[in-house]
């Protein structure tokens, strides 16, 4: 077998999977990525191999050797998307063909073999099938799959290398901030950047959120929810946050947000939002933002709002935005009328609620 085109799973349930009365429980107030479900999907590769072994089973540590590769030089990569229960009793996926490209995407720039779009979708409907017990019944609440890769094989060089497990386990979760739908307040770190051009920013690589720690916990040191990071190069221009992109709304209606240049991820919820802003007849801009344009704007009311966005959070308004030297409020520091009416439309697709324009729900 060779190009992971083998969808047969072995299915092995767990001998003793969490008690019904247990999990209720446990759904009850999830939180974010702190529970798991049973189960985790495990698919092996090989060079000359390709994929193989694809197995659903009780999730479980998985043994590694002390020489794995991806322990010394960080070969790995991961997708998350949430899955959601729609008002007629099914489940939903919200765009996984995207996230199977983006994964993709960040297997070539981590010299990592891809796994076949085919393959990624059908090891999510593997878990979910299984774990579907899982989903929270709560507002908000939604099942959320985390695929990732990693090199597996036991070796020091530096070359990429030549065994990779790929796994998807699955976490219930309710809300991601647990302030609800409140304004989150960003911090502008004078010191650390993301990512630089020719780096790795537009890949979803752990390494990126390990280089991202320092500034976050400085963020919190100042009060501060997230970092909103500036571009590498001239410190000027706004990037993204740690996790999450951004959109400014103008006075005009125009949303504006930065472009793909490759030091940013190119976020499913921002491609989202840009489709159904235009389709509503909005303008929007993909352009840099300064963070002068930024604090004048918020300052004259030319930015009338600002929104972050994201698969965890969906959308959240930014309020106030912390730097060394002061700190700025967009607006009044509220959720503005277009980033609610945006996360409303976008939650409502997500969970069938409402009709389904471009065919992202699964
Ligand atoms: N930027 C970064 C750095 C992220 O980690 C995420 C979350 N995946 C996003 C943006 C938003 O991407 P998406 O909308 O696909 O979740």
């Amino acid at each position: 077998m060779s190009g992971g085109d083998n969808l047969d799973f072995e299915i092995r349930p767990h001998p003793a999977p969490v008690a019904p009365a247990q999990r209720t429980a446990m759904l009850a107030n999830p939180g974010f990525g702190q529970i798991f479900t049973d189960h985790m999907v495990t698919i092996r590769y090989a060079d000359g191999k390709g994929w193989y072994d694809p197995r659903v089973e009780a999730r479980a540590p998985i043994p590694m050797d002390p020489a794995s590769a991806v322990l010394h030089y960080a070969q790995e990569i991961f997708e998350g998307l949430k899955a959601y229960t729609t008002p007629d009793g099914g489940v939903a996926m919200f765009r996984p063909d995207a996230n199977a490209a983006r994964f993709a995407a960040s297997a070539q720039r981590m010299a990592m073999p891809a796994v076949p779009t085919g393959m990624f979708l059908e090891s999510l409907r593997q878990i979910i099938r299984i774990d579907r017990q899982w989903l929270p019944q709560i507002e908000d609440g939604s099942l959320y799959l985390r695929p990732f890769a990693f090199a597996s094989e036991v070796f020091l060089g530096v070359r990429p290398a030549r065994e990779y497990l790929y796994l998807v386990i699955a976490s219930p979760a309710g809300a991601y901030f647990s302030g609800g739908l409140k304004p989150v307040t960003l911090w502008v770190s004078p010191d650390y950047t993301r990512a630089a051009p020719g780096g790795t920013g537009a890949a979803k690589c752990g390494g990126n959120y390990a280089a991202g720690l320092a500034a976050q916990a400085e963020a919190i040191e100042h009060g501060c929810d997230q970092v909103v990071y500036l571009d590498a190069v001239e410190r000027t221009y706004i990037d993204e946050l740690g996790g999450m992109n951004v959109f400014f709304v103008l006075d005009d209606g125009t949303l504006v947000t930065p472009p793909l240049t490759g030091t940013i991820l190119p976020g499913i919820t921002r491609e989202s939002v840009i489709k159904l802003a235009e389709k509503a007849g909005r303008r929007v801009e993909e352009r840099k933002v300064s963070f002068e344009e930024w604090r004048t704007g918020a300052a004259s009311g030319r930015i009338r709002e600002a929104f972050a966005c994201g698969t965890a959070a969906v959308i959240t308004p930014i309020g106030t935005v912390r730097f060394p030297d002061g700190e700025f409020t967009v607006a009044d520091g509220d959720t503005g009328p277009v980033t609610g009416a945006l996360r409303q439309e976008l939650v409502d697709i997500q969970r069938g609620r409402a009709a389904d324009p471009f065919g992202w729900v699964h």
